[in-house]
């Protein structure tokens, strides 16, 4: 599975946000980007005038790093996004909220998406009774994603679980912590998702 090798911190440096890449440790005073907020590397306390383009490559930038996808996934999403009614835009940021590494984030399965995506591949999940292992699966209205029996043991998981008030449950899931199973009530709406993306400067980017 490709994957980002870089130092996480030094990605929501270089993205100028905090994107919550490092589960529990972004809610405490040990978050990097705290303190020192600038971008990584020796030249990094200037921050120069951004141009429109450089403008739209960063926002897409933030946008991909903050749900761990590649270039071409995060593309492939866009083209998905593009083909379907509405706006692109909101569509793009729809979509990835639906994909399974995402929801298992949400519910609280997981401390971060990174650590989603791979119990996600471990096969510890069921949709809707079913095992799913893809973590670009993406998850639809009344979807039921259930931690599987043999996993609820896991200490990471139940730890994860402990700390999911503090980063807060949407309003389009619900979880049944003591079931250890969440669901899909709808798909989310463009105003229940983060208002830090700028989605249009990424459709501006990829229609040059
Ligand atoms: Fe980003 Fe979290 Fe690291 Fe803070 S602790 S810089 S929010 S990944």
């Amino acid at each position: 599975m490709a994957r980002y090798t870089e130092a996480v911190c030094r990605i929501c440096r270089r993205e100028n946000s905090k994107l919550f890449l490092k589960g529990d440790r972004c809610f405490a005073n040990k978050c990097s980007f705290e303190r020192h907020n600038q971008a990584p590397g020796q030249h990094g306390s200037r921050r120069g005038k951004l141009s429109d383009y450089g403008l739209q490559l960063r926002e897409k930038q933030k946008v991909k790093r903050s749900y761990g996808l590649l270039e071409k996934q995060f593309r492939s999403l866009f083209e998905k996004a593009e083909r379907q009614k509405g706006v692109t835009g909101s569509n793009l940021l729809i979509l990835l909220e639906r994909r399974l590494d995402n929801i298992v984030y949400r519910l609280g399965f997981a401390s971060s998406r990174s650590q989603a995506r791979q119990l996600v591949c471990h096969g510890h999940f069921l949709v809707n009774g079913r095992k799913v292992d893809i973590p670009s699966f993406l998850a639809k209205n009344g979807d039921v994603i259930a931690l599987r029996e043999k996993s609820h043991k896991i200490v990471l998981i139940q730890e994860s679980l402990e700390t999911v008030a503090r980063r807060g449950m949407p309003s389009w899931l619900e979880l049944d912590k003591a079931a250890f199973l969440g669901r899909v009530k709808d798909l989310p709406a463009r105003e229940e998702l983060s208002p830090s993306f700028n989605e249009q400067l990424i459709v501006e980017l990829y229609s040059k």
